[in-house]
């Protein structure tokens, strides 16, 4: 079976390492045929906005898109093309596979985490304002229905994967009625998988043992603003954002790109790890069903990862993301 997948390339370092996610997902033999199109700063001045409507109608059609990091600016300028486009597709769920890889420097080696964040509401509803000139107030949402939908997310994974818990991650303590919500709607979806053991935390006491004890845990579920911190510590626990995949799920589509950004200070130098954006089109080829063609990337990636002859800078190597990218293609070819 083949399918149309649309690659939205993105900006400061995004071109280089969706160009190399998409050579290693060709070299896989899975059948994609791409659609390529730009969103993002490259967008404004054309059609003065940075997602302009024919980038989420092509979405839309084809159901399935690879992106690379696109620039946010910070305190004023364009709302974020990553929060819109989870909104505008109802893409109710972020998910980070992240496990450690061999030879990547981390203080940990048994890390296998799956972070499944709450991606629609919570703070990041985008309900701001000012009151008077100096406070401001945002408002925080939760949902028993997008509560559910998320718990649900979490344990059908936690099923399909054969994993053994779920950990609800919260303020319940002090957020009583909105991270309550959270919590009670959670649990009352738990009880259809009496095989998946269901515990919670509070987040603070969350980020202590993750960081003291993480190989004890297997999924979390969190809403919006905790998940989103939470997704970069875990991150952090197996070797940092430039080996992080990331994947945008709804009822009838997904985003799959890396938890990085544009890192604008190392553009276009042939100096971005390209891991990230690669194990993110792994995850696209399992969802997509292509199993065979996945394992066969992440036996590349682990081959040239154990030699350490084609690693970029920041993983402690002299190699250039084009390098390390034909390495893994490379190590593909001699296995497959
Ligand atoms: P960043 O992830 O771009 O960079 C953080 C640090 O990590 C920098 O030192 C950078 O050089 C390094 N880094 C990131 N990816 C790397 C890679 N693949 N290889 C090697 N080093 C890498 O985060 P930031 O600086 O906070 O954000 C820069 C821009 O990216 C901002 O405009 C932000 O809004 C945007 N952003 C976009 C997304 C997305 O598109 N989903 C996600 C996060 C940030």
């Amino acid at each position: 079976m083949s399918f149309k997948v649309t690659l939205i390339p993105g900006d400061g370092i995004g071109p280089e390492v969706s160009s190399a996610a998409q050579r290693v997902i060709t070299a896989s033999r899975a059948e994609i045929e791409w659609e390529v199109v730009e969103a993002g700063e490259t967008c404004i001045a054309q059609y003065g906005t940075p997602l302009p409507d024919h980038v989420l109608e092509m979405i839309r059609r084809n159901k399935v898109a690879l992106k690379g990091p696109i620039t946010t600016p910070i305190g004023k300028g364009f709302r974020s093309v990553n929060v819109a486009l989870r909104k505008q597709l109802e893409l109710y769920a972020n998910v980070r596979h992240l496990r450690n890889l061999p030879n990547i420097p981390s203080k940990y080696d048994n890390v296998d985490i799956v972070v499944v964040r709450e991606n629609t509401e919570d703070l990041y509803a985008g309900i701001e304002h000012m009151v008077g000139r100096d406070a401001a107030e945002s408002i925080k949402i939760i949902t028993r229905e997008a509560s559910e939908r998320i718990g649900r997310y979490a344990f059908e994974l936690a099923r399909r994967e054969g994993r053994k818990r779920v950990t609800i991650v919260h303020k319940a303590n002090i957020m009583k009625l909105s991270d309550g919500l959270f919590l009670e709607s959670v649990r009352s979806v738990a009880r259809d998988y009496p095989e998946i053991e269901c515990d919670d935390r509070i987040v603070d006491a969350m980020c202590m043992h993750l960081v003291q004890i993480p190989e004890q845990f297997d999924v979390l579920v969190l809403p919006n603003l905790y998940g989103d911190i939470v997704s970069d510590l875990v991150a952090g626990l197996v070797g940092g954002l430039g080996v992080a995949p990331g994947a945008n799920i709804g009822e009838t589509g997904a985003v799959f790109e890396p938890a990085h950004g544009s890192a604008p200070q190392i553009a276009g130098k042939n100096l971005a790890n390209p891991l990230a954006m690669i194990l993110s089109g792994v995850e696209m080829l399992k969802y997509l069903g292509f199993v065979k063609e996945a394992q066969l990337v992440e036996k590349g990636i682990e081959h040239v990862l154990k030699q350490r002859d084609y690693i970029t800078p920041d993983l402690g190597g002299v190699s250039g993301t084009k390098e390390m990218t034909d390495a893994i293609i490379e190590a593909m070819s001699n296995i497959g």
